[in-house]
């Protein structure tokens, strides 16, 4: 290989080198042959890309344009568009180089006016003192340096001339009256790209993602801040500050539809409610679910109460359609027993009308006799009607009587159908027995609360307890006080624990415990204080105090954990607890997962 090292005579011999070989000249293939020939190395990456992109990453960033010029020179990379890169750098150039041009004259006009210039309050030391600290902390920046004089200038002027067009500049002198030395206004001048950028991403991300049912007010906020991020001169500024103003009045606007929207949307639920609770009266069972969601509506509305609200209602509609179907069967049955009834009622006064005169035409018949022989048919007659309409009256009142039965056994099947639909209903998600939510109640809260505490960024803690030697407490006590021994638990757990902590039956003598937006450790305590309460409420068997304990796992809920997963891990706490002497609270860390 040659030792060639003018960079001429390297870039020649790639040419012929790439003719020679017969290879594409694409720029890798250019750049591969060069550093083969100069006996360099490559700089990794294709050309231009990561030269171009390591020259963007060096420039400052310490205004707001050249902000902007390193995120339009990024995107120009990222797009491999280098006639973008090369228009936005040479613009900024050009910029920078007017700008300076135009401003700094004017600046140091303005200097010499403000300074021989009177303010109320400001004394030549005092100004003097704050010119000082901006060309000291600016030296090595001219761009910060002149926003920074031209800040101060402003604050100075605001004393007497006041320029109430310029809201921006009133603001910055607003903000400089209440903190006039230089020191605080150098230092809000220092934040105020930051602050740009950082009300920009408000306005971009935060605000228009909120305000998707409204896709204009999105739009203008995203417009806003490209706006705000291009905004340089107070000019554009004044143009920013109105459009702004305009955007803040719609949400304002916006921000009171919702909230007639919302108060009209619960008076609508108070309205349901208020009727379903009319329309019910008979039904204590419903009364009291109803009961719950209006004093939930009531209450001030949270995300928590609205969950709440739901589930109740869920299960107040799931009864009620139930019960609709059964009573329009019953209503069925009854209609067409009544139609039946009918019928025989009018066969029966038929019957009975025919009878009378039948007989009546015999009671003629006898008064006009002559002999007995006569006396004798019409007294056959008599019997033979008579027996004819015993008949008809046994036979309807046979009918009548298994109409009655079947109208008794359609209302116990109605009476059946209730008591086993408010089985049902609270078969769902409650356990019967204790009366704490079963599995499906939990599975459904767990994914709530699961979803809550990602959301909020709040840690959501999981406890299995399982009692202890509850085998001997059944065997030596019987299974029905074991049932009451359950239900004694379920009950301290709800007496004891927080109103939005959840107590679930998982299985046999086994229940988990929800605690949302609680730290590990206050849910191990929690679980302590539990333990503590069992040992001063105690149990009774007849008049023997039975004392209950329980052994626990403790565990915090991860991003990547599933119910699964979660209760696992509380198990295996659990059955530390277990191992190491039982009526104990074991937290799982994190390496138990
Ligand atoms: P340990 O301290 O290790 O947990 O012992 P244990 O006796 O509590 O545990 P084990 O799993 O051996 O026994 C649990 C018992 O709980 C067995 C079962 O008969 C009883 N059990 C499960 N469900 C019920 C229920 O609904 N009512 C009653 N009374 N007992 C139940
Ligand atoms: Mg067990
Ligand atoms: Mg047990």
């Amino acid at each position: 290989m040659s030792t060639l090292t003018n960079p001429f005579e390297i870039a020649r011999e790639t040419l012929r080198l790439l003719a020679a070989r017969r290879i594409p000249p694409s720029p890798e293939n250019y750049q591969t042959l060069y550093h083969e020939i100069a006996g360099t190395k490559a700089g990794g990456g294709l050309f231009p890309e990561v030269q171009l992109r390591s020259l963007a990453a060096a420039l400052p960033k310490t205004s707001p344009d050249q902000l902007r010029l390193a995120r339009q020179l990024d995107e120009a990379v990222k797009a491999a568009n280098w006639d973008d890169y090369k228009k936005h750098l040479t613009d900024f150039v050009a910029a920078l180089v007017e700008s300076q041009k135009l401003g700094w004259s004017e600046l140091i006009a303005d200097l010499l006016r403000q300074w021989d210039a009177k303010h109320a309050g400001l004394t030549s030391a005092r100004k003097r003192e704050s010119l000082e600290h901006v060309l000291k902390t600016s030296v090595a920046n001219p761009d910060t340096l002149f926003t920074r004089m031209q800040s101060l200038l402003r604050s100075w002027g605001q004393g007497r001339e006041a320029e109430p067009t310029d809201a921006i500049i009133a603001t910055e002198a607003d903000y400089s009256e209440i903190a006039p030395i230089s020191k605080s206004t150098v230092a809000s001048n220092d934040l105020l790209p930051e602050l740009r950028e950082l009300f920009a991403f408000t306005l971009e991300t935060a605000m228009a993602t909120q305000l998707i049912e409204s896709p204009q007010l999105s739009t203008d906020a995203k417009a806003l801040a490209t706006e705000i991020r291009n905004a340089n001169s107070p000019d554009q500024l004044q143009e920013f500050l109105t459009r702004l103003k305009r955007f803040a009045f719609k949400l304002e606007l916006l921000a009171e539809d919702q909230t007639e929207l919302r108060h009209s949307l619960l008076g609508l639920l108070r309205l349901l409610v208020g009727n379903i609770t009319d329309l019910v009266l008979d039904d204590n069972w419903l009364h009291g679910q109803i009961d719950v969601v209006r004093e939930i509506i009531d209450k001030p509305l949270s995300q928590r109460a609205l969950d709440d609200a739901e589930r109740r209602l869920k299960e107040v509609l799931y009864k009620q359609s139930q019960l609709k179907a059964s009573l329009s069967e019953a209503r069925e049955a009854i209609k067409s027993m009544l139609a039946g009834f009918v019928d025989q009622l009018a066969d029966f006064a038929d019957a009975t009308s025919d009878y009378h005169d039948k007989i009546e035409s015999c009671a003629e018949k006898i008064s006009a006799a002559n002999d007995i022989s006569e006396l004798e048919s019409v007294l056959g007659e008599v019997m033979r009607e008579t027996r004819t309409i015993q008949i008809n009256a046994q036979r309807s009142r046979d009918e009548l009587r298994s109409t009655q039965k079947k109208v008794q056994e359609s209302e116990a099947r109605i009476t059946e159908l209730e008591r086993e639909l408010e089985t049902t209903s609270d078969l769902v998600r409650h356990d019967q027995l204790t009366g704490v939510l079963n599995r499906r109640g939990l599975e459904e809260i767990f994914t709530k609360e699961a979803a809550r505490a990602t959301r909020h960024e709040t840690s959501l803690c999981v406890a299995l307890i399982d009692i202890d030697n509850f085998k001997k407490l059944n065997d030596s006590m019987g299974h029905d006080t074991g049932d009451e021994a359950l239900i004694h638990l379920a009950t301290i757990c709800r007496e004891t624990l927080r109103p939005q902590d959840t107590v679930a039956r998982y299985g046999g003598e086994e229940f988990i415990i929800l605690l949302p937006d609680t730290p590990l450790n206050d849910a191990a305590s929690a679980l302590t204080r539990l333990q503590r309460e069992l040992t001063k409420k105690f149990f009774l068997h007849g008049n023997d105090k039975v004392l209950i304990t329980f052994s626990a796992g403790v565990t915090q809920m991860k991003p990547d954990d599933t119910q699964a997963t979660v209760i696992k891990r509380a198990d295996e706490a659990m059955y530390q607890a277990k191992q190491t002497g039982k009526n104990r609270v074991v937290t799982a860390g994190n390496q138990a997962n």
